[in-house]
């Protein structure tokens, strides 16, 4: 299936993990955690005939979003994933996931980063683009930002009206009890009614707080994403029952089986997919197959990614099940800087390009940037 005729066996000679600090613009605060800088864990594999690929591990500083960080990540990386990959001959990249997984709980993100590297070096290999690789149609994707709990109101009204005059197709908001139903209806005054407007309340309710939640219901949100924490599916199929508003889950969908157990128990109508999330984009490509058939509306999330991670997750979301504004935006809109050329940039009707400079990722990294924002390198 990724062919390449011709193309050299799939195999990584070689792995340098490193880890480079980038501030952000102003913290970025969702209800499970405040980040101010980033702590990115990047990877680069190498082939043995010189083809080389950068991938981007989305664990977060601390273990608010998931229970992975870029201390676990860099651990197990060492000591168990990359020592699985080394040396071994793939015939196809779908291979990887099987091969980390296998007897190995947890530590997706630590896996993703590898398979999602895997997926990109047979891109280069093969001499195509990530995207088409994937399965992958679209050249532009419709995007949405995502704003922080910790604007003011006015802030908030601010720089959704901003957004939504720069194009974008979507504005998320954080939410977090006591900072929510208020904001929103404030926001949607301002916004008037016809606005893409989400909510993102990151797992910070209980089943009990239903209540509070309910008057979102009036304010024709596009999506309420993971009101309860992570492990309570019945919780929010109890809540999707109870309102019109399509609920959408992230944290709580870490593989398939559970985008599976989501659709049986009709948890939710939408998914907010991340490929680290998961495992990479082999799980990743079976959740998007099965939202499809399910009829469950998808989008690509977003970790703060720099515009390496953004690259990969455009690939992803350059597939026809993407049906909804994904979270890809310009990382400058909130790092204050970026290591890949060329920048990344939303244009007048709020869609993104997907990268196309070449085969892989189709985008340039500039070493130079990354060896400066280098805290730590090392070979695994
Ligand atoms: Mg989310």
């Amino acid at each position: 299936m990724t062919g390449g005729r011709g193309a050299p066996p799939l195999r990584v000679e070689r792995i340098v993990a490193r880890e480079i600090r980038v501030p952000l613009r102003r913290p970025f605060e969702i209800a499970s955690g405040t980040t101010d800088e980033r702590r990115v864990l990047l990877l680069e594999l190498a082939h043995p005939d010189g083809a080389r690929v950068w991938s981007e591990c989305v664990a977060g500083e601390a273990p608010d979003y998931s229970e992975e960080t870029v201390d676990t990540a860099r651990l197990a990386l060492r000591r168990w994933l990359a020592p699985r990959l080394v040396g071994r001959e793939l015939d196809h990249p779908g291979e990887a996931h099987q091969l980390l997984g296998a007897g190995v709980r947890g530590h997706r993100m630590a896996r993703a980063a590898l398979e999602m590297g895997t997926w990109a070096l047979q891109a280069v290999l093969a001499g195509r683009p990530l995207g088409e690789l994937l399965g992958g149609r679209r050249a532009r994707i419709p995007s949405g930002v995502t704003l922080s709990l910790d604007a003011s109101p006015a802030e908030l009204v601010e720089d959704a009206e901003e957004a939504l005059s720069e194009g974008y197709r979507k504005v998320k908001v954080k939410i977090a009890p006591g900072r929510d139903v208020g904001r929103l209806r404030a926001l949607r005054g301002e916004l008037g009614t016809d606005a893409p407007l989400a909510a993102d309340a990151n797992g910070s309710y209980r089943r009990g707080d239903a209540g509070r939640l309910s008057p979102a219901d009036a304010l024709g949100l596009t999506a309420l994403e993971q009101p309860y924490e992570p492990g309570d599916l019945l919780g929010h199929a109890a809540l999707q029952r109870r309102i019109a508003t399509p609920v959408a889950l992230d944290e709580s969908v870490t593989s398939f089986a559970r985008a599976r157990d989501m659709m049986s128990l009709e948890s939710a109508r939408a998914l907010n997919l991340k490929p680290g999330r998961v495992g990479g984009f082999a799980p990743s490509l079976a959740v998007h197959g099965l939202c499809r058939r399910a009829g469950v509306a998808l989008w690509c999330g977003g970790m703060l990614e720099t515009g390496i991670g953004r690259a990969y997750n455009a690939a992803l979301a350059s597939l026809p099940g993407f049906d909804v504004p994904s979270d890809i935006y310009p990382p400058t809109r909130y790092l204050v800087e970026d290591v890949v050329s060329p920048a990344w940039t939303v244009a007048e009707d709020g869609t993104v390009g997907v990268p196309d400079r070449g085969p892989g990722l189709g985008i340039d990294v500039d070493r130079g940037r990354v060896e400066d924002l280098t805290v730590w390198k090392e070979e695994m």
